[in-house]
């Protein structure tokens, strides 16, 4: 059994693992197929607020029970693991918002993840596997997570299906508009500085707008897209670093999805102009397990579609290979599919 470890700052190996036991009420799960997230990589480039060291990397996974002890699974069932560990009884749990329980434990981060031939759930880890109702899968559904945190967003947003504005055109912004697109949004533009992102991997029918953050504003006047923004999603650090409220539609929203990066987090914002246009700011960190099964479903279905990326595959032992490409933004996203 092997996995890919942290072992410390910089320091990504492959290694053995011990035969795991499977206890009564769980399952035994072998990984079928995981994706490498450009979290992954900042994990091993700066670290992460929510990483522990030693730890097998990985959030964004799908596999196959082999040994189940619980009634709700049978062997050769595919699942989806949902990444976080959560109590089910604090108050978020309870209100449904399992990635804000008080208890919760993040597979990749302080738990152990995904990059690994094979993971032991507990009786009381069960509720982290989502059941998918098929018996095969190509590649893209490794994205199941991301998309989820996609879906998570687009609920805290208000749900006005107008003009969109996703900054950074890489895996997640690039996700977000297929994902928008799916839900029959007005216009989804997609902006980046880097056209090489724009012109490769972007869903159909997206509008791609080649400019810095510093410039939109009269690029955004220019196409008539003044004041007619219903919902802005920064999907790069810098993705809020410029006056958004300036073109923005009285009542839109702003969803603060990216996390600001190197301790530069403060943002100016006019309060008057949130104040007047009754603007929403929303921020947004991981997915409930709700909308981790409604992705699951949409994905498992083929409700939206995402066969626009090209996909650079790895075996598990050569994700230090599969990082250094996303590194060098060479492509949008990594996938493993072989154990
Ligand atoms: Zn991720
Ligand atoms: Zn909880």
């Amino acid at each position: 059994m092997k996995a890919v470890f942290l072992a410390e700052e910089g320091m990504v190996e492959a290694g053995q693992t011990l035969a795991p036991i499977v206890e009564e009420g769980g399952a035994l799960v072998e990984m079928k197929v995981a994706a490498i997230c450009r979290t992954d990589l900042k994990m091993v480039v700066e670290g992460h607020r929510d990483l522990v060291l030693p730890r097998i990397l990985g959030h964004e996974g799908v596999g196959q029970i082999i040994e189940s002890r619980n009634p709700l699974f049978r062997n050769g069932d595919w699942v989806a693991i949902y990444p976080g560990l959560f109590c089910g009884k604090c108050f978020s749990c309870r209100t449904g918002h399992t990635a804000r329980c008080e208890s919760l434990k993040i597979f990749g981060f302080n738990e152990d993840g995904v990059f690994q031939t094979h993971m032991n759930f507990g009786q009381k880890e069960m509720g982290s596997l989502v059941l998918l109702p098929g018996t095969h899968y190509d590649e893209t559904i490794a994205l199941i997570e991301p998309l989820a945190c996609c879906l998570s967003g687009v609920r805290k947003g208000r749900d006005r299906k107008g003009t969109a504005l996703i900054v950074g055109a890489g895996a997640v912004g690039s996700i977000f508009a297929a994902l928008l697109k799916s839900e029959r949004w007005d216009q989804v533009v997609v902006v980046d500085k880097d056209i090489r992102r724009l012109k490769a991997e972007l869903p159909m029918g997206v509008e791609p707008i080649h400019s810095s953050v510093k410039a939109l504003i009269p690029v955004l006047r220019k196409k008539g897209w003044d004041h007619e923004i219903d919902f802005v999603v920064p999907c790069c650090p810098e993705g809020l670093n410029w006056p958004f409220w300036e073109v923005m539609r009285p009542g839109g929203s702003v969803l603060f999805f990216s996390g600001g990066i190197g301790g530069n987090t403060m943002l100016s914002v006019d309060m008057n102009a949130v104040h007047y246009l009754e603007l929403s700011l929303a921020g947004s960190y991981g997915c409930d397990k709700e909308d981790f099964a409604s992705a699951s479903n949409i994905l498992a279905e083929n409700r939206i579609d995402l066969s626009f990326f090209d996909f650079y595959c790895v075996r598990l032992e050569d994700v230090s290979d599969g990082m250094e490409r996303l590194k060098g933004h060479r492509t949008k996203k990594v996938i493993i599919n072989q154990f």
